[in-house]
């Protein structure tokens, strides 16, 4: 039902979109009931191996896997981190643990052992679920600090290693230590993915059971999805809010089969969609700008698609172009962010191009000027903020971080800089926050800054994204070299290289400077050096 004015006098966006009645219980009650309904159709499977569980058998899976967990004696509030590959048994084990309040933070498999080491810290993991290949990185990170030794006590393994216990044994428990535990959907949390925000290191971003719930209605009440017929794509990285809620349970709320694959790997990936007759992929704009250029992406490939949907960071009006022109098939743009479990606004049918659509349903916007504070109208331009049952709970342990996000009146500030039209599509036009986008995966700044100031020849450091057409952004580095040193960019590139994940590396070089610009309270004056 689509209403008819979406501005009100005072510059509030409503959705066109009726607000949906979303279901006031736990994530697990959720998908389990939709287990009930859709039974004995394929629920995921993994491509290469053809791997793969029914509803009926995932949600078994999942209530041994829960009892299991119950037996070790985990119990609500406990935090259980899933660095992992997308795989099949991803799922099983959200299920599992969401059904007896336990928290699951996803860490990306790409991280170092470092960078894990931090996040595992942060949210106090208790356990750790990996797979074979992750192993002796996930080692790494636990015996990396001392004091995280006390964190994290067990390692569950898809396989068997020595030392972990192996998934394999949780599912032959007989799913009878149920425990009765009361969910709380709107204040207790579901999910602990990392993001940085507008500023500063990646936090913990607290989402809680109606968080997800309500984006899952709100996506599915804005696209066309064939209930058990249509067949998703698992090839964005489960790890990441978009792949986590929109693809993978996406997928499952909707009784569609979703086909896993654990990395971007260009034959296997065309295979895949080809050979699983996928009809709904969610991509990211590399995975389009391939698809649009690549001779290898046949007619047959993308025979079954019926959509595109396009997220994670901005797709170029060209690429949009060009993909269209070659595939004549529609993309829908999608915009929004860990912290709104995550999608604000998504563009079906696709309006104009460059937009993203009309918030979602239960939502609305309004648009910051940013100098005044005040609400602007159709066309002006300013900070998009958000108001909706998908606005996180808050960061973990940060109320200030959480404050400076979530105003008083509920709103949250996105850090990003765009304009509704009249009609109240959303285009997105540049980001006021200092997050930088390679390939649609977060580079925060402030955590390369960090890094780059521990190297003994770097006095100060700032880290800024630059323009690049294919990926999005590229991270590069300024450096004022301390008294007396000659360190070269190769030194500062190697240096990094060591110690972050392959999307945060400095590809976009570094550059010898005499002083960072910084405002009188500190702060890098990154528009300066943008500049
Ligand atoms: P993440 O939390 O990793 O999903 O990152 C969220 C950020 O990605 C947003 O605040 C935007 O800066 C960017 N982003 C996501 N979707 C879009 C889009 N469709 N257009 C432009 N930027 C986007």
């Amino acid at each position: 039902v689509r209403q008819q004015s979406v501005w009100s006098k005072e510059n509030i966006v409503r959705s066109p979109i009726a607000n949906a009645d979303i279901p006031n219980v736990s994530f697990s009650e959720y998908i389990f009931s939709r287990c009930d309904e859709f039974k004995d159709n394929t629920a995921v499977i993994d491509f290469e191996s053809g791997r793969n569980y029914s509803y009926t058998v995932m949600k078994g899976a999942a209530i041994k896997v829960a009892s299991a967990l119950t037996r070790l004696g985990y119990k609500k509030g406990d935090v259980i981190a899933v660095y992992s590959a997308n795989v099949p048994e991803y799922s099983i084990i959200m299920l599992a643990a969401s059904s007896i309040g336990v928290i699951v933070t996803p860490a990306n498999p790409s991280y170092t052992p470092g960078e894990l080491a931090i996040q595992l810290e942060h949210s106090k993991a208790k356990a750790a679920f990996t797979i074979l290949p992750l192993l002796p990185n996930l080692k790494e990170a636990i015996n990396s600090k001392q004091s995280l030794a006390s964190s994290v006590k067990e390692i569950f393994i898809l396989g068997e290693a020595e030392g972990c216990r192996p998934v394999s044994e949780l599912l032959k428990d007989d799913g009878t230590m149920f425990p009765d535990v009361s969910i709380d959907p709107k204040n207790d949390i579901l999910i602990l993915p990392y993001s940085s925000g507008t500023t500063g290191l990646p936090k913990g971003v607290m989402l809680t059971h109606h968080n997800c719930i309500a984006n899952l209605y709100q996506v599915k009440l804005a696209v066309d999805i064939k209930q058990g017929v249509d067949r998703f794509l698992g090839i964005l990285p489960f790890y990441h809010i978009y792949g986590m809620i929109p693809v993978q349970f996406g997928a499952i709320d909707n009784g569609c089969p979703l086909i896993t694959l654990p990395k971007f790997d260009p034959p296997v990936f065309l295979r895949a969609l080809q050979e699983q007759k996928i009809s709904i992929l969610h991509a990211v704009p590399p995975i389009l700008l391939f698809m649009a250029k690549h001779p290898s992406v046949s007619k047959e490939c993308v025979q079954n698609l019926k959509y595109i949907v396009s997220g994670a960071a901005p797709l170029g009006v060209g690429l949009s172009k060009e993909f269209t022109e070659r595939h004549e098939l529609p993309i829908y743009q999608g915009y929004g962010l860990t912290e709104t479990s995550p999608v604000i606004a998504i563009d079906n049918p696709p309006a104009k191009l460059g937009s993203n659509g009309p918030v979602v349903c239960n939502s609305t916007a309004k648009v910051k000027d940013v100098e005044t504070g005040r609400s602007l109208g159709p066309g002006e331009e300013g900070e998009i903020c958000i108001k909706g049952p998908q606005v996180m709970k808050g960061y973990l342990n940060n109320q200030q971080a959480t404050n400076d996000m979530i105003d008083s009146d509920g709103w949250l500030h996105t850090g990003d800089i765009g304009y509704f039209c009249e009609e109240g599509n959303l285009v997105i036009e540049d980001r006021l926050k200092e997050l930088i986008k390679y390939k649609g995966f977060q580079v925060p700044p402030a955590e390369l800054e960090a890094i780059l100031l521990t190297h003994p020849s770097v006095q100060d450091a700032a880290v800024i994204g630059v323009q690049d057409a294919g990926t999005g952004e590229l991270p590069k580095a300024f450096i004022v070299r301390k008294p007396n040193t000659d360190v070269q960019e190769d030194g500062i590139l190697k240096f990094v290289e060591e110690k972050v994940a392959q999307h945060k590396r400095l590809r976009g070089g570094v550059e010898f400077i005499d002083v960072i610009p910084k405002s009188p309270s500190g702060k890098i004056l990154r528009r300066q050096l943008r500049e």
